[in-house]
């Protein structure tokens, strides 16, 4: 029987309210059960004598209790002191309920399961799992480890692991179909498909823990590979599909791209020219182009879009250009008005905070083909906004738009049957295993250069308690003429508290800095009052700009040279690194100040070091994947993407060659075995569909 078509209902227990549970972790089938994979182990399998407990180490133990008081100190309401013949342990309750408390009486015995931990009273457990225990009816130990399964509201973990046992029953009695290519499977020596499931659901106790609680077991392994195997190819049948459609050949028009590149004020950079020419090739076939525009902050991708823009309208056809935010996507419209109108062409504008009669004649523009680019935020997704003849699509700052988003736009620009083009620029170095897992679905180019005579940006990492010797560096700087930001950030995700910060700080740096003109920029301000203030401050009518993050991106003004983040060790690397990236664009020298609230954590002592030891943003990035893992690299919209059931991209990233191998292989060979492999490792949540 296929495992595949028997539904969870089937097995005992499972009503309606469990069924419904199951199908929130996408689990329908009994197939899907025996994929839902435990996160990780207890070991329950034997005892550990109190003497040999440690902190930090979990543990099965059993005591009488020698000691019991109700607490009315700090947290703790309860706590009671266990003994065996030669040690002792504290048990800590933060809440109890009267029912529990009297199980835990005066000599009772008792086993308990939790974390050791070293605490007031000496080694402790804090809310230990307990079972009192009967002379007359011994408690068995547990004969293999115990999962623990990543579950949802409405489904207890001890029911899930009941569900699943009666899953690995059947199992027992049948066969999962192998998927992977048998030399794959040969050559690594993996065991097959129902050992590994039976094997890690139910570890032996015999097994080795080291082994299997570092994910190093062949059994572990082999899965860990399946899955990502599946992932890449999912994105290799996005890009599969995305070969079979049509796309307008675009040409170079030769005389406008030299039109211009003669006005610009500098020379390509090595890396752009690079970019540009792959690029050219991409764009003149008759697939859409699907590329991923990597840069550091400050490399001057802009530049390569803009050309990339100009193959298109080169042939009389349109370019949309995406941004996340309405300040970076202003910052575009300003950068294209300056280059194109100088070359007569169209920029037009389109957000959703616009008036209705200019959005009305933009739409118009849109829709007759006179306008030639259009600039915006995901107003450009909505439905009224039609192209005449839409040939090329850049996004910006991509990882904050999802996969399918990035699907979504593409259809818009669908026209008798041609998909335009993509450039995907994205300021956040992506670390390359990342990228190998994230976007194997995109063509990468990397601008790996910085435009010439730009001075490293020197970081320092400051107290806010010295916040006055910080503020008189900027009234030194001020009064030698440079310009500086200041950035407020808080912890409440509220921008509205955020905002309300940044006035305040305002208010009191115009307070202690009377002599210097002081402005403000937050998210909650007018588009037509952001757009005042970044201009005031970019013709140098304000000295000192106080802003909140969403400066983080896009915002360019070479002569501001000092940068100081509050609280800085509040943000990730990459957004320290994006809003450094603000200064250290003009001749002068640049100073990033990173003011961090007293006392330090361990961990947040090493990631303001790094942002003091280096202006590398793919190294920042490798180093945020390590200490963050890569649901907060790429964004989360992102993250459901690479969201794994065993496979972790950072400790398995010595296996993506020889996945990326396998794919291939089953791609060339076993193409009917893709779409049930993926299928059975990848639940596809509908709201990856919702843009
Ligand atoms: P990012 O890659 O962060 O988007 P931008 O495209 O905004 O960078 O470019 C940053 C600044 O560098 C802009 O002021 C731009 O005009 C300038 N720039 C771009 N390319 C060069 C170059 N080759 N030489 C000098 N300056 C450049
Ligand atoms: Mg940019």
């Amino acid at each position: 029987m296929n495992l595949n078509q028997i539904a969870c209902h089937q097995l005992k227990g499972v009503g309606p309210k469990l069924e419904a549970a199951l199908h929130k972790l996408g689990v329908f089938s009994v197939q899907d059960l025996l994929f839902h994979l435990p996160l990780r182990y207890e070991d329950h399998t034997h005892l550990t004598p109190l003497r040999f407990l440690r902190s930090g180490i979990r543990a099965v133990v059993e005591g009488t209790i020698v000691q019991r008081e109700d607490v009315y100190r700090g947290k703790t309401r309860f706590f009671c002191r266990l003994s065996d013949e030669h040690g002792f342990l504290g048990l800590r309750f933060f809440h109890i309920v009267k029912f529990q408390k009297d199980l835990l009486k005066l000599d009772a015995a008792i086993r308990c399961y939790g974390e050791v931990r070293f605490g007031s009273s000496g080694l402790e457990m804090i809310h230990p799992e307990f079972h009192v225990l009967d002379p007359e009816h011994p408690l068995p130990l547990e004969d293999s480890l115990t999962p623990v399964y990543p579950t949802t509201e409405g489904l207890h973990q001890r029911n899930l692991r009941k569900i699943i046992l009666q899953a690995l029953l059947q199992l027992e009695r049948s066969e999962v179909t192998e998927f992977m290519p048998f030399d794959v499977l040969h050559r690594f020596q993996f065991p097959s498909l129902k050992q590994a499931l039976l094997f890690l659901h139910r570890p032996p106790p015999d097994v080795k823990k080291n082994e299997l609680f570092h994910w190093e077991h062949p059994c572990q392994v082999r899965l860990i590979f399946e899955e990502l195997l599946a992932h890449h190819l999912s994105l290799l049948r996005l890009r599969k599909e995305a070969e079979v459609l049509q796309a307008p050949v675009l040409k170079e028009d030769r005389d406008l791209i030299r039109r211009f590149i003669q006005r610009l004020p500098f020379q390509l950079t090595g890396a752009q020219q690079r970019v540009v020419q792959e690029i050219e090739k991409d764009v003149a076939k008759a697939q859409p182009m699907l590329r991923l525009l990597q840069g550091d902050v400050g490399s001057g991708k802009t530049v390569v879009a803009a050309i990339a823009a100009l193959y298109a309208i080169g042939q009389h056809k349109q370019v949309a250009l995406m941004a996340p935010t309405e300040l970076l996507a202003e910052q575009h419209l300003k950068s294209f008005r300056k280059w194109f109108e100088a070359l007569d062409l169209r920029v037009v504008w389109l957000s959703g905070q616009q008036k209705a009669a200019e959005r009305a004649a933009a739409l118009e523009h849109v829709a007759l083909g006179t306008a030639d680019i259009v600039v915006g935020t995901h107003a450009l997704f909505q439905s009224e906004v039609r192209f005449k003849h839409l040939a090329l699509v850049i996004v910006d700052e991509q990882h904050r738009f999802g996969v399918h988003q990035r699907l979504a736009l593409w259809e818009k620009g669908l026209h008798d049957g041609l998909h335009p083009h993509q450039l995907i620029m994205t300021a956040t170095p992506i670390p390359r295993t990342l990228a190998m897992v994230a976007y194997a679905d995109l063509d990468q180019s990397v601008i790996d250069e910085l435009p010439a005579g730009r001075k490293p940006v020197k970081t320092a990492v400051i107290s806010n308690q010295r916040r006055m010797a910080v503020i008189s560096r900027i009234h030194e700087a001020c009064r030698n003429k440079r310009q500086a930001y200041w950035v407020c950030t808080l912890i409440e995700e509220s921008e509205a508290l955020q905002c309300q910060a940044a006035e305040q700080t305002m208010r009191n740096l115009r307070d202690v800095l009377p002599e210097l003109r002081i402005g403000l920029l937050h998210g909650r301000m007018k588009s037509d009052a952001k757009e005042v203030e970044m201009e005031r401050f970019k013709s140098g009518e304000i000295d000192l700009l106080v802003a909140t993050t969403v400066i983080e991106v896009g915002v360019d003004v070479p002569n501001a040279s000092l940068m100081v983040i509050e609280n800085a060790e509040r943000l990730g690397l990459a957004q320290l690194h994006q809003l450094r990236g603000r200064v250290g664009r003009g001749e002068k020298e640049s100073h990033c100040i990173l003011m961090f609230q007293y006392p330090l954590s361990e961990l947040a002592r090493e990631r303001l070091s790094i942002m003091r030891s280096t202006n590398d943003g793919f190294l920042i990035a490798q180093k945020d994947l390590e200490l963050r893992g890569p649901g907060e690299v790429l964004g989360t919209k992102q993250a459901g993407m690479i969201q794994m059931r065993v496979a972790d991209i950072l400790r398995d990233a010595q296996w993506l060659p020889e996945v990326h191998k396998a794919a291939q292989i089953m791609l060339d060979r076993y193409p009917e075995s893709v779409d049930v492999l993926i299928r059975r490792w990848i639940y596809e949540n509908e709201q990856y569909g919702r843009v």
